[in-house]
């Protein structure tokens, strides 16, 4: 699997080269090799269908009952973009743990906060950045600036071709004024953080110690969708097992990623979840 990889050197291969998780089942059981999977989910395009905007990335009742009779079972966590308290909200069921704003904010089924060693007062420069923002696209008709707690969105799904010159042009100037934030591309969406070192790759290592999921009788297992996502399919190369969400169209693209396996879309996903669920 992932031929020639290290842990040094992990290696990035064309989505249209991956096996499909439903059809190679065995192979992904072969590859955990009786360890259980503690497992790691991404959620919008992940659990639930990318949409125009992000309120409406529902997650269906059959798609929680999926998530929810699993992780009776197995450790789940769901790992997002998202501000934890919004994640947390969608995907509406107890005893799971939480980590939002990349992994910058991260609640264990107690309840408890886990300090992520991720310190500074990021907020003030974050005010600033989204004034800025505001102020450069906000007028643009369809743009919609998302201030999350650790980051902000801009999106850029419902702005019009002609239009994209200037929003980008916005972009540019408020990355040249704030030198100390870093860009982060996404579906249709740039995404503006902090320049701390951390990402959903460091968020799952650090989640599988905290949790107590380290140890030889568990496989750390990923799924995702985003560009995002990749730093955790990257860390996870040698020691766990990744999905990733990729659509037909992706085929035609030269798209590559770090990840080990393929389902096409969130249905199949669910049903990858459903087909590991022990009896
Ligand atoms: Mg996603």
């Amino acid at each position: 699997m992932t031929e020639g990889a290290t842990a040094d050197s992990p290696v990035r291969r064309p989505v249209r080269e991956l096996p499909s998780a439903l059809d190679r089942f065995e192979e992904l059981e072969a590859r955990l090799a009786g360890r259980i999977p503690a497992i790691f989910l991404d959620y919008d395009g992940t659990l639930t269908p990318i949409v125009a905007r992000p309120e409406l990335a529902i997650l269906s009742e059959a798609g929680r009952d999926v998530v929810k009779t699993l992780a009776a079972k197995r450790p789940v966590a769901v790992v997002s973009g998202r501000d934890r308290p919004d994640v947390e909200k969608l995907v509406g069921i107890g005893g799971l743990v939480f980590a939002g704003s990349h992994g910058f904010d991260i609640v264990t089924p107690d309840g408890k906060s886990v300090d992520n060693q991720v310190g500074g007062d990021v907020t003030g420069l974050l005010d600033r950045v989204e004034e800025r923002l505001s102020a450069l696209i906000g007028p643009i008709e369809g743009s919609l600036v998302e201030r999350k707690k650790f980051s902000i969105a801009a999106h850029y799904r419902l702005v019009a071709d002609s239009d994209y010159g200037q929003f980008r042009q916005g972009l540019d100037t408020v990355l040249g004024a704030f030198p100390e934030i870093k860009e982060k591309t996404g579906k249709k969406v740039f995404e503006y953080q902090p320049r701390i070192d951390w990402d959903k790759g460091k968020c799952v290592l650090y989640l599988t110690q905290a949790l107590g999921l380290d140890g030889p009788e568990y496989m750390p297992m990923f799924f995702g969708d985003d560009v995002t996502d990749e730093d955790a399919f990257k860390v996870l190369q040698t020691i766990g097992t990744s999905v990733i969400v990729s659509e037909p169209a992706d085929d035609t693209t030269e798209r590559t990623t770090y990840a080990h396996f393929r389902v096409y879309d969130c249905e199949q996903l669910l049903e990858l979840l459903q087909k590991m669920t022990p009896a």
